[in-house]
């Protein structure tokens, strides 16, 4: 039989991860970067990286390093310069690098009458057609900013923090920040050291992780043994009240959520900043009136620059919607990366949640390498996958949380769940004679109620 070949699109974390699993599944592939080098959005210098000069790492080093390739820094949250470093040395460690065209962009997919995919792409000389047997899409989630729509109009400076890239930027002005996920808190600790003065306007409350627990990464604690949702929140909630105190103290509203039920910040520099008066809190905004902005309280305030620390927006551009089953704010897909149709694309690193890591980016990519083993070698067992998906409950990958209908928030899961999901996905398609794995994996899947059926 012909050997097969696919396409990688992106060479970020999640691209690396699907060349490092498809060159160790002997699967043959081309992977196509739109930027000069790998990385992905760690790479300050990619143009479309919404990376900052101050960011470091917000899960820990060991709960997010690759397990085949641990981090050569003992650092516990290292900054971007360290961790692009280690996305270079991986990819050449393992001889990746040579398996992308950089510089090249994919600018279309589109279904081949054979069920393959021919791919489009602008190199830096050239463009390129070629057809794959399947797609990998790595592009990021990332990239492309969320941008609100408000009433009246700001004058002053209005930036997404997508184009925020060092404290410079905000010397001397009178910043207001929109919203206070960790990149929006993260630019609020710069500006207080260089802004003339800084608000933050935030519409809900939220819950801010210490990046250091008992003395340990926060993240580290708890590990491999999840305690129940309820029982977690419940005691998670009184040792956060025990370390950073109340918010609704400093001026953010009381979270109308439980924990856990969205991204939690995981920064307390903020919180010590609005204790020492450095910055305020505000709430959400009404309208803007030139200069001024006008609060939901009937307050206002005079800024020079506005940021919007709003989020992203998924984005695959290249590929038609209905290729990817978009159902509202997301495509839905079988564990955020098959579409249920099977039709030759997989998506990587569609996931947003706390502490899953590069590693569980690179766990996807071992269950998409297995799933391609499979339809090459064992095409009697892929069926078997596809009959399952199409016929079974899909498995619950909240862990039990009821997460907030929020955008951001659609692709969101439980990062033990969702692990231990895609571990039983992919036994159920190993090479060992189908039987007791295949069945129990099925059993299991068929005994969880599912949130995410497929479409
Ligand atoms: C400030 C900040 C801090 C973060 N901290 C953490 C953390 O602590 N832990 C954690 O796990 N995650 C963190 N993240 C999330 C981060 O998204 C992931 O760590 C990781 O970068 C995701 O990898 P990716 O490969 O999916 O996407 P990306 O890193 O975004 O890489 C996507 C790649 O695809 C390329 N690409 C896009 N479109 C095309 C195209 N059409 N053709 C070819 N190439 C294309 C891009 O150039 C890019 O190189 C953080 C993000 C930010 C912004």
């Amino acid at each position: 039989m012909q050997q097969q070949r696919y396409a990688v699109i992106g060479a970020g974390p999640s691209g690396l991860s699907a060349a490092r699993a498809l060159q160790k599944a002997g699967i043959a592939f081309d992977g196509y970067e739109a930027s000069r080098g790998v990385g992905g959005l760690w790479d300050i210098e990619n143009p479309r990286s919404t990376m900052y000069e101050s960011a470091h790492l917000i899960s820990s080093r060991t709960t997010t390093q690759f397990t085949e390739f641990p981090m050569d820094s003992t650092a516990d949250y290292p900054g971007h310069r360290t961790l692009m470093r280690y996305f270079r040395d991986y990819a050449d460690r393992f001889a990746l690098t040579e398996h992308f065209r950089f510089d090249t962009r994919v600018t279309g997919l589109e279904q081949t009458d054979d069920g393959g995919w021919m791919l489009r792409a602008e190199g830096p000389a050239s463009a390129i057609e070629a057809r794959y047997d399947g797609v990998i899409l790595a592009n990021g989630t990332l990239a492309e900013p969320n941008v609100p729509t408000f009433r009246g109009e700001f004058t002053g400076e209005l930036l997404h923090t997508s184009a925020y890239k060092s404290a410079g930027q905000l010397t001397g002005k009178r910043v207001l920040i929109i919203g206070a996920g960790n990149s929006g808190c993260d630019i609020a600790v710069d500006a207080v050291h260089h802004a003339a003065s800084v608000d933050m306007s935030v519409r809900r409350g939220y819950y801010f992780v210490p990046r250091y627990l008992f003395g340990r990464p926060s993240d580290t604690l708890n590990q491999g043994r999840p305690l129940p949702a309820r029982i977690k929140q419940f005691v998670d909630k009184r040792v956060l009240r025990a370390f950073t105190g109340d918010p609704v103290r400093f001026g953010f509203p009381e979270p109308d959520y439980r924990l856990y039920e969205s991204h939690p910040i995981v920064n307390t520099l903020i919180l010590n900043h609005l204790g020492q008066g450095d910055l305020a809190v505000r709430p959400d905004v009404e309208r803007f009136d030139g200069r001024t902005v006008h609060f939901r309280d009937g307050t206002s305030g005079e800024y020079d620059m506005v940021l919007l620390a709003t989020g992203y927006t998924l984005d695959y551009p290249f590929v038609s919607r209905d290729a990817l089953n978009w159902r509202g704010f997301s495509p839905r897909l079988f564990l955020n990366v098959f579409p249920p149709s099977f039709n030759g694309l997989y998506v990587m690193g569609m996931i947003e949640a706390s502490g899953i890591g590069w590693q569980g980016r690179y766990e996807q990519a071992e269950l998409i390498a297995e799933y391609l083993s499979a339809l090459q070698n064992r095409p009697a067992q892929a069926q078997e996958f596809r009959r399952r998906v199409a016929s079974q409950p899909w498995p619950d990958l909240t862990g039990g949380y009821h997460y907030l209908g929020l955008e951001r928030m659609s692709y969101y899961v439980n990062k033990d769940a969702y692990r231990r999901a895609v571990r039983e996905a992919r036994e159920s398609l190993r090479a060992h004679p189908r039987g007791a794995a295949d069945r129990a994996g099925a059993r299991r899947a068929a005994s969880r109620p599912s949130k995410r059926t497929p479409a």
